[in-house]
């Protein structure tokens, strides 16, 4: 048997009370009870009943009980029937009692509350009725906290808008949809690049409204029946239930892309962000919500190596790319124990008289089964994945234990230059780990110079400052490398501090093509040396070039016309007979 409820234990007390002690007592209570005769007619209202209801006790007596007790079921806003005989369901026992949950009062001056009932029919030594009681309670505060609740359960407390559990259901739901009708649907990713930046630097709060900001254009742009949510961090998705070609979730993205790039204004400040977008399609790409959230991720990360501010549909092959990007990394996280890289080193020469000046270290993977890796192929992976500090330092370590060894060899003293990334600068023991591997190796601080490039040095340029500060009271060179590429400030420039500017090769390159290039290059050679810079030309591969590097003050030069980057061993033999007699006239 189910346990009494409240209400049970009033209607069951007022089928007995039916005098003016009675109704006194009905009064003192908390429930708002109804009663009525056997015609249905209400006979009594209790103080709580006049309230809910509306009506006061002398107004509705003799009327219709459903007069007075308006209900209309929630779900489905269609009229309850209250009359007498809808309280006893066919079948059962003449004592028992009808109760609704679900219902809603429409009280006398049409405000609507949601209320809970138990009606209780009245009978006659256990015979015929001869009236009934209702006994009801106002819910809408409870129901709207449990709509809340169930609310906040479904919702990002941000942005207020869908969370995963939430778009997950939706999706799955989407997709049957789609498939019975034979229709398509499309699963856009929208991620921020560079959010975290924004976070750290303008504050959580800043980054909480620049989140808000995005989800409401982004609302803004989508129809009412597709769903749009947070993931998390700075990771968006939309489900575009309704789409009929791909084209439609391209103009979509594009949508997206031009709402989100506008300048946000959070607390009187504009701020611009970059925003990368993933497409899957069903039933294309993938047949359940988790293939195509998949995919989406997939084609988003592609559309993150293109660039910023663009979208890209997946495709079968960038699955393949990632899942080959994915066995790399793995091999990348041995490779240091493995012993598998390995350092080239490129001679720098002076371009006047043709002695070499120093070497550029430039890792190599030698991979197990791919081969021998460039640069280009794994630093910017082991970047993304952390290990570039790890590599970094081994490579600062290696190549100062070559200086060394040349040195001992009886090479005389070689300058080493070590290429720092991102990473690596703005890791916190980043000088004391460049001062324990100069004082393991005994190598002097003038004799190592680090190359930075431009983005290096501008991802947090007043840091950058700092540091670059500090290198220079340890005595080490810095060299700003592929100068020209950044977007380097030229205040900047004044204040950092460095020693040398390496022109990056793309300028040098076109020095004979593009007379443009020439004037570019003759402009950059006299803005180092007025900043009173070395000026070092890379990637110089004719006599042409050299001779219009040496012509216009350039003072040093590296590059395949001179030498390629060779291992150590072919160094040492290059020391001994120097590089291109003919290259000083
Ligand atoms: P970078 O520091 O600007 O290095 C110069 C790049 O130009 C090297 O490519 C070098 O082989 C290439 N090069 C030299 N002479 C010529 C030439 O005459 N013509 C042409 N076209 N290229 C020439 P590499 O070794 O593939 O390195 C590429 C980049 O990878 C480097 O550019 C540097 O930014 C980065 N890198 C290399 N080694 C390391 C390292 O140990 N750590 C980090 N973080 N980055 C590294
Ligand atoms: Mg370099
Ligand atoms: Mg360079």
């Amino acid at each position: 048997m189910k346990p009494m409820t409240k209400l049970d234990i009033r209607a069951a007390e007022a089928i007995y009370l039916e005098n003016e002690v009675a109704n006194l007592t009905l009064d003192s209570i908390g429930e708002a009870v109804l009663r009525a005769d056997s015609l249905g007619k209400v006979t009594y209202l209790n103080r709580v009943a006049e309230k809910v209801t509306g009506w006061s006790r002398e107004e509705a007596r003799g009327r219709p009980v459903a007069e007075v007790l308006r209900l209309i079921d929630d779900a489905r806003r269609a009229a309850l029937d209250t009359s007498l005989g809808a309280a006893t369901p066919e079948g059962e026992a003449p004592s028992s009692t009808a109760s609704g949950t679900n219902c809603i009062l429409v009280r006398r001056d049409g405000l609507e509350v949601g209320i809970e009932r138990k009606t209780t029919l009245i009978r006659e030594h256990g015979e015929s009725v001869t009236g009934a009681i209702v006994a009801f309670r106002d819910v809408s505060a409870e129901r709207a906290r449990s709509l809340e609740m169930s609310h906040l359960a479904q919702h990002d407390a941000l942005t207020d808008l869908p969370n995963r559990v939430l778009f997950n259901d939706r999706l799955t739901q989407a997709i049957s949809l789609a498939e019975r009708q034979g229709k398509q649907l499309a699963v856009m990713f929208v991620d921020l690049d560079h959010f975290k930046k924004i976070n750290d630097s303008l504050g959580h709060d800043v980054g909480d409204k620049l989140l808000q900001s995005v989800a409401g254009r982004l609302k803004a742009c989508v129809r009412r029946s597709d769903t749009i949510s947070r993931l998390g961090g700075d990771e968006f998705v939309v489900l575009l239930s309704q789409v009929e070609h791909a084209e439609d979730a391209a103009i979509s993205a594009q949508k997206a892309l031009r709402a989100l790039t506008a300048p946000h204004t959070i607390d009187g400040k504009s701020l611009d962000v970059n925003v990368s977008i993933g497409v899957s399609t069903y039933p294309n790409d993938g047949k359940d919500a988790e293939s195509l959230l998949n995919r989406a991720d997939n084609a988003l990360y592609e559309a993150k190596q293109r660039g910023r501010n663009n979208y890209q549909f997946f495709r079968h092959e960038m699955h393949a790319r990632l899942a080959d990007r994915q066995s790399l990394e793995a091999d990348l996280r041995c490779a240091l124990g493995r012993n598998e890289f390995v350092l080239h080193y490129q001679p720098k020469l002076n371009l006047q008289t043709g002695q070499i000046t120093g070497v550029e270290a430039l890792i190599r993977w030698l991979h197990p089964q791919r081969g021998l890796l460039y640069p280009e192929q794994f630093v910017p992976l082991a970047e993304e994945c952390g290990l570039i500090l790890g590599i970094g330092q081994w490579v600062l370590l290696e190549a100062c234990q070559q200086a060394r060894a040349w040195r001992d060899g009886g090479l005389g003293v070689v300058p080493v230059s070590v290429n720092v990334s991102t990473t690596e600068f703005g890791a916190q023991d980043f000088l004391s780990g460049v001062r324990a591997v100069l004082i393991a190796t005994g190598v002097e601080p003038r004799n190592l110079e680090l190359e930075l490039t431009e983005s290096v040095l501008m991802h947090d340029a007043e840091a950058a400052v700092v540091t670059l500060i500090k290198l220079k009271a340890m005595g080490v060179q810095v060299a700003i490398d592929d100068f020209g590429t950044g977007y380097s400030s030229f205040a900047y420039l004044r204040r950092f501090h460095s020693d040398a500017l390496k022109l990056h090769h793309s300028f040098v390159q076109e020095i004979a093509a593009d007379p443009r290039d020439a004037a570019i290059v003759s402009a950059m050679i006299n803005i180092g040396r007025s900043l009173k810079q070395r000026v070092i030309a890379e990637g110089v591969e004719t006599s042409t070039q050299l001779e219009f590097l040496r012509h216009h003050g350039c003072g040093e030069g590296q590059g395949f016309y001179f030498s390629r980057p060779l291992v150590a061993e072919r160094l040492a033999n290059l020391f001994k007979v120097g590089i291109l007699d003919g290259l000083v006239h």
